[in-house]
């Protein structure tokens, strides 16, 4: 089927890019707390998981860390509260964190590659992933962060694009560098919400973040 034109000769959704003015103000935004707002207000219809949301979910923590957490998507809980990682694996993660002294709220900078919470927590679509990624590209280049860990699959998928027919079990704990993210330490973690599904993975995500631990001592990170 022809793509819908629009009477215009250019493609709806393309149309939609060229005049939506208001993404590229909010990637123009000089600061995190502007750009916060910004997406907050936004009501962004960039793509389709904005039909089921209640909240944009942008973050969780704080801006001036070094350490940036990336999830998957906001879940209920987050969709309700529009805050990241509030439900049983936020919770999770905020226990996983403390146990190596990392205090989720003045440490690190949680967010997820989607902003608003797909239908029944499935996995992004890689539609909504692209439409959505100059958000995540924006919050990385304002908050610098030394350290990313990627929470999962879905994370490391899309933020890696290059790195194809992975394995977690093989990824889970390791730390690589990115040259689209010049000298940031990335790390992969099994997500929590993956722990509450399979507990058997704890011992294994200890002796990861204990890893992530001793990275973060060595290089004064913490
Ligand atoms: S997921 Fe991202 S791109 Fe899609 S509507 Fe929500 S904020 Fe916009």
């Amino acid at each position: 089927m022809a793509p819908d034109r629009g009477g215009g000769g250019i493609p709806v959704a393309m149309q939609f890019d060229l005049f939506d003015d208001t993404q590229t103000s909010i990637i123009a935004a000089e600061d995190y707390p502007l750009f916060k707002d910004l997406v907050k207000s936004s009501n962004c219809k960039q793509c389709e998981l904005h039909r089921g949301r209640r909240n944009i979910v942008i973050d969780r923590g704080t801006p001036t860390a070094k350490i940036m957490v990336i999830g998957e998507a906001p879940g209920e809980k987050e969709d309700s509260t529009g805050s990241a990682f509030v439900g049983r694996a936020g919770k999770l993660l905020d226990e996983i964190l403390k146990a190596i002294n990392l205090d989720t709220e003045k440490d690190v900078l949680i967010v997820n590659i989607v902003k608003c919470r797909p239908p029944g927590n499935r996995a992004p679509l890689r539609e909504e992933v692209n439409a959505c990624m100059p958000y995540l590209h924006k919050q990385i280049k304002l908050v610098q962060p030394h350290v990313i860990v990627l929470l999962g699959a879905v994370a490391l998928k899309h933020m890696i694009p290059g790195k194809k027919g992975f394995s977690m079990a093989d990824e889970a704990g390791n730390f690589f560098a990115s040259s689209e993210y010049p000298g940031v330490h990335f790390m992969v973690l099994y997500h929590p919400a993956y722990l509450l599904y399979d507990p058997r993975k704890k011992k294994d995500m200890w002796e990861h973040v204990k890893r992530l631990e001793t990275f973060l001592k060595e290089t004064r990170l913490v």
